[in-house]
């Protein structure tokens, strides 16, 4: 049986105080169940503060380099994370790919690198309104995911969790509709079926994200293939957030 894995994702917003106070907040209103596993991906200056004042709620690195150190400016490496016990990492969210040219061979780079310290990222995908209205939603993915999970095992395939993330729908207010989410979701599972094997896909948690706010989350979280979200705007404020955590 999959886990619900909702994740807030704060982008570039947040100072170490309004962090903290945050996750005092949180932490006090979230109802622990043992289906769901909640938390947020924050940027790095805020990774210390926000994993020592977590206790239930999860946190995640918004990004990582899949070096272990070197001459590499401005980035954070996997041995970094784990000394602020942080296991988690989002790769190749389309502000990532779009802003700091991202590729998939990077991001291939940094799912192998995450797996092999045995971390967990949080793989995303998704496609441009273009790419949409072209009706290459699928096609697209599906090019996407078999860069990345490229010479990734089934067994570490099984603990990627995938969040397909359309860009149309990041920060518009203009969600999928259900059944496109659902569609999509189908579709990621069974690329990784075909990649792998059904009992591999069946395993692999996959969100979904993109202007989900707590009146939709629901109806979302309801389709067959989407066991989780990934969320932006909504989970900025702790109401907003707790109240996604249905
Ligand atoms: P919004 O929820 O603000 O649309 O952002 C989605 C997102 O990019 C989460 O990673």
């Amino acid at each position: 049986m999959r886990k619900q894995i909702i994740i807030g994702n704060w982008k570039m917003f947040k100072t170490n105080s309004e962090a903290k106070q945050f996750m005092e907040k949180a932490e006090k209103g979230f109802k622990t169940r043992p289906d769901l596993i909640a938390g947020v991906a924050v940027s790095a200056t805020l990774l210390n503060t926000v994993k020592s004042s977590s206790k239930n709620l999860i946190v995640s690195a918004q990004n990582v380099h899949f070096e272990q150190s070197g001459a590499f400016t401005g980035e954070v490496s996997i041995p970094m994370l784990k000394d602020v016990n942080v296991s988690y990492a989002l790769v190749g969210h389309s502000e990532r790919r779009e802003y700091f040219n991202e590729t998939d061979t990077t991001i291939n780079k940094k799912v192998k690198a995450l797996l092999a310290a045995n971390m967990t990222p949080v793989l995303c995908c998704g496609e441009s309104l273009e790419t949409f209205e072209k009706g290459k939603t699928i096609d697209f993915v599906k090019s996407q995911l078999v860069s990345d999970f490229a010479e990734v095992s089934a067994e570490d395939a099984s603990k990627v969790i995938v969040a397909y993330e359309p860009i149309w729908a990041i920060g518009t207010g203009k969600v999928a509709t259900p059944q496109i989410a659902q569609n999509v979701c189908k579709a990621v599972r069974d690329i990784i079926a075909d990649l792998y094997d059904q009992a591999t896909a069946d395993k692999v948690v996959i969100q979904y994200g993109g202007s989900v706010k707590p009146d939709n989350v629901k109806e979302i979280m309801s389709q067959p293939d989407i066991d989780g979200a990934l969320v932006g705007g909504a989970s900025l404020e702790v109401e907003s957030f707790l109240a996604l955590l249905v």
